[in-house]
């Protein structure tokens, strides 16, 4: 398949791995927007947030748990932001779902 997420899990393209289990795997995101910013993406491809299915519930909740252990193992106890974005106008550039984590500088709202 023609993703570049799945060619990262496979480790075909490089990457700056922080975790991986049997379900799920966290890297730093190559254009960081916070000084931690990091994906997490689950070894099942799955396209976008609209194509999760019953039997993917228990991925998500596990890419969420992922992140919060990680944000606080990589120093970001002052808190952080997680963000899904899907399909075009949610700001969706690579077709297999992550979980941007963003932390340890003031996060503002409204996102632009
Ligand atoms: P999104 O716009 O939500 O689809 O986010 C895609 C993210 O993937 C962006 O923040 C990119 O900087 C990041 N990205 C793209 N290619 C790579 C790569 N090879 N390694 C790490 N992060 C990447
Ligand atoms: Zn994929």
């Amino acid at each position: 398949m023609d993703c570049l997420f799945c060619k990262i899990i496979d480790g075909k393209i490089p990457s700056k791995k922080i975790y991986e289990d049997d379900q799920v795997f966290a890297f730093h995101d190559i254009n960081p927007q916070a000084p931690v910013h990091f994906l997490v993406i689950p070894k099942k491809h799955i396209a976008t947030l609209d194509d999760v299915t019953e039997e993917d519930r228990a991925v998500v909740g596990h890419m969420l748990y992922t992140a919060q252990k990680l944000a606080k193992e990589l120093g970001c106890e002052a808190g952080y932001r997680t963000v899904f974005n899907c399909n075009e106008q949610g700001g969706q550039t690579v077709y297999h779902i992550h979980l941007h984590v963003l932390g340890k500088r003031q996060m503002t709202w409204p996102p632009g």
